[in-house]
């Protein structure tokens, strides 16, 4: 069946490259036998289950997709630039690839976020409509044009578990004063509700949370919260990922390094990046659950969902926080509208399908 696959899809992109080759067929055999060798850097431990085996799958299809024309090396966070220097150092083409989330560079582009996840936003699968069929790439492009970055998505968690907590949460009152480890807008909804929103990179969680550093933090979901032992530093593992209802993550290119490269290509990664935004969503819904039931049954954490006044306050917040995000410049605003107005149309269909359904089943 891979084998079939693979064939297949080196069909179609024969023909793709067939059609943008027809003009120059000279400069095409030039072109075919040019050798890329790239850097792919990661916010990401190397190979961490799920978030770091992404970008090295990626390289791998791509890799064997072009006959090992693209050949990209993926670097962990930490060993080329560290995990929050990616949108930098791909920006000033230090490497040709880097592959994070977009929540990440909230700091230097503040509409950033809404390509990543919002606080009670769109699940992956409308996030996917919205990215791909909606506007929403583009707009993305629009927002990273001058940063000299092509954004892709590539890879998408489902929604996340709200985290981990040493004392239980039974009111707003006892997210006060809490120091949470925790991205994106839902770490601004978070300090309105008298928290302290804490940035830090997957590799340095564990340390942070075990030391005191910080009091409580969230991370993915059981299946990559258990690959960082996260269960022995905290007792109680809350839901749901109301900060994190599908968050995408993203792989950016140089633009520079995108406009060097043939459209076959090109083609290649659009293809591949689109293989991989599936995959780990797929690879996610295989794992947490069993994740999850080897946390609770054999490591004794304590389950519990966020009580509904709690999020329904964390609620109210994230709207305020969500519209500010969309005032702060004109492209900004047009993101907002996007997002919100995608959001409002497809939870309406979804609430005859997708929700009525769960609700049925
Ligand atoms: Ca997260």
């Amino acid at each position: 069946m891979k084998n079939i696959s693979l064939i297949i899809i080196a069909m179609i992109l024969a023909s793709c490259s067939g059609e943008g080759s027809q003009s120059s067929s000279t400069s095409a055999s030039t072109a075919d036998a040019k050798v890329y060798r790239w850097k792919m850097i990661t916010t990401w431990p190397k190979n961490l289950p799920g978030l770091g085996t992404a970008p090295e799958r990626l390289a791998q299809k791509l890799r064997v997709m072009s006959a090992g024309r693209l050949d990209i090396k993926v670097y962990g966070a930490g060993e080329l630039v560290g995990a929050l220097g990616v949108f930098e150092a791909v920006s000033e083409g230090a490497a040709q690839m880097g592959h994070g989330a977009a929540y990440y560079w909230r700091g230097k582009i503040p509409a950033a976020a809404f390509f990543a996840t919002v606080p009670f936003g769109m699940n992956a699968q409308e996030m996917n409509g919205w990215l791909h069929y909606g506007g929403g790439l583009e707009l993305w492009r629009e927002l990273y044009a001058p940063f000299n970055l092509v954004p892709f998505a590539a890879g998408n968690s489902g929604v996340q578990m709200a985290g981990w907590f040493n004392k239980e949460i039974n009111s707003v009152e006892d997210l006060k004063g809490l120091k949470m480890r925790i991205p994106g807008l839902g770490g601004e909804v978070l300090a309105r509700a008298g928290g302290t929103p804490v940035v830090l990179p997957g590799g340095e969680i564990f340390t942070a949370l075990q030391t005191g550093v910080i009091d409580a933090t969230e991370w993915v979901g059981p299946y990559n919260d258990l690959a960082f032992s996260l269960h022995t530093a905290a007792k109680y593992y809350y839901y749901p990922g109301w900060h994190e209802p599908g968050p995408t993550l993203e792989a950016m290119v140089n633009k520079e390094a995108w406009d060097s490269l043939p459209a076959d290509l090109q083609m290649m990664i659009e293809v591949a990046t689109k293989a991989i935004n599936e995959d780990m969503l797929s690879e996610f819904t295989a794992r947490n659950n069993a994740a999850l039931v080897t946390l609770v049954e054999e490591h004794g954490v304590q389950l519990r969902r966020l009580p509904d006044d709690v999020l329904a306050k964390l609620k109210d917040i994230s709207k305020e926080v969500v519209a500010e995000a969309g005032l702060e410049n004109e492209l900004a605003g047009r993101i907002y509208n996007s997002y919100t107005s995608f959001q409002q149309d497809v939870a309406k269909y979804h609430s005859y399908s997708e929700q009525a359904y769960l609700n049925a089943r």
